[in-house]
């Protein structure tokens, strides 16, 4: 079959690989029909992830239709079509029986290299999906494969960041990042009743981009976010704080445009080891302060279902549709931010 790789630092190419085989009984095959990059996969393509060993079939957002079940699976069948989650959840050890599908005992992240779980990805024309029954949902037969894609990964991580940030009606959020993640915490967060939402990025195009999805942009390359988002909220800061983008200086300014007894919810993926906690100004204001993985497991059923009801519409995201051939360019345009988000059709 053929699959996008990973070759080098910058480089990903699509070649004849080997076909997956189901391994386990809890594994299925699927047909990917429909699949993305996402910010995630860049931090691979620039090198950032260790354990990535060229020849590693890339990415981890899809949409496919069920070849080949193992023995024990039983809650999908062959021709079902299926969204997963982007990393899998055996369901019975005692993180996921308490609800943290994302600390797995056995968990594992699809083409994310040897450090998480040694799992081939989904920019394929196959892919082998470990614990079929807890990682994948049929799609609703009035949704399209797009429509669904991203309930297993960006969807779900912005909507859980937004529930992790416990959101009430009425409450202002100011969002940090619009890339595809940090649109789709704008549009969660508005369905979760935020009375106004604040998109701040460095690229003014970002920012317009989160307007047209009925948030107020906050361009930071050309105004100063804290004094923007103050002046918006006589003065005290947004009620919660969603990081989309990852790294020291955008936690920073979290914590500068939290409110005092406010909550910030970080999942943007850094590569820094560490961060400086501001202590005394979170004690004396009184800050939650929440970071974590995508717990998908947790959150797709109520994605889909937001999705479903026209409360969200995720592929207001996509810019680029190519096929899986073009994905190489596809990967230089969305690194360069030339490209919001990239959808590989493979049917
Ligand atoms: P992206 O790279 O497309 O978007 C990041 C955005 O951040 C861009 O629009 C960029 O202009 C903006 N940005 C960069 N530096 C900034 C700064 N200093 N101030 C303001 N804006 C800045 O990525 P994405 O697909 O939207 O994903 C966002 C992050 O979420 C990535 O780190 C990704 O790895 C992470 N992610 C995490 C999970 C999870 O489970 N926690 C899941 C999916 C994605
Ligand atoms: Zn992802």
């Amino acid at each position: 079959m053929k699959a996008v790789v990973f070759r080098d630092v910058g480089q990903v190419s699509v070649e004849s690989v080997e076909d997956p085989k189901i391994l386990q009984p809890g594994d299925a095959l699927i047909r990917v029909t429909t699949a993305a990059i996402c910010g995630s996969d860049l931090h691979l393509y620039h090198g950032r992830i260790p354990g990535v060993l060229p020849g590693m079939i890339m990415g981890h957002e899809y949409v496919g239709i069920v070849e080949e079940v193992g023995s024990a699976v039983s809650a999908v069948r062959k021709g079902d079509r299926v969204v997963g989650a982007f990393h899998v959840a055996c369901g019975h050890c005692r993180a996921c029986r308490s609800g943290y599908f994302n600390q797995c005992s056995q968990g594992g992240v699809l083409g994310y290299g040897m450090a998480f779980g040694d799992l081939a990805g989904t920019q394929s024309e196959y892919a082998r999906i470990p614990f079929a029954d807890w990682t994948l949902r049929r799609v609703p037969d009035e949704l399209t494969d797009e429509q669904a894609l991203f309930s297993g990964d960006i969807l779900s991580t912005a909507y859980g960041a937004v529930r992790n940030a416990g959101l009430r009606p009425g409450e202002t959020a100011a969002v940090i990042g619009c890339g595809p993640v940090g649109l789709m915490a704008v549009m969660s967060a508005l369905a979760c009743g935020a009375s106004r939402v604040f998109a701040v990025d460095l690229v003014k195009s970002r920012t317009d981009a989160a307007a047209r999805f009925g948030a107020i942009p906050v361009p930071s390359g050309e105004v100063n976010p804290v004094a923007r988002i103050n002046e918006g909220t006589d003065g005290e800061g947004a009620d919660v704080v969603i990081e989309a983008v990852g790294g020291i200086q955008t936690l920073a300014l979290a914590f500068q445009l939290v409110r005092g007894g406010g909550r910030i919810s970080a999942v943007g993926i850094a590569s820094e080891e560490q961060f400086p906690f501001p202590l005394a100004q979170t004690l004396v204001k009184d800050i939650t302060f929440r970071i974590g993985v995508a717990n998908v497991h947790r959150d797709i059923d109520t994605t889909l279902a937001l999705v479903r009801a026209g409360r969200i519409d995720p592929t207001a995201v996509i810019t680029h549709r190519v096929s899986l051939h073009d994905a190489p360019e596809a990967y230089r345009l969305f690194d360069r931010k030339e490209a919001g988000k990239v959808v590989l059709r493979l049917s």
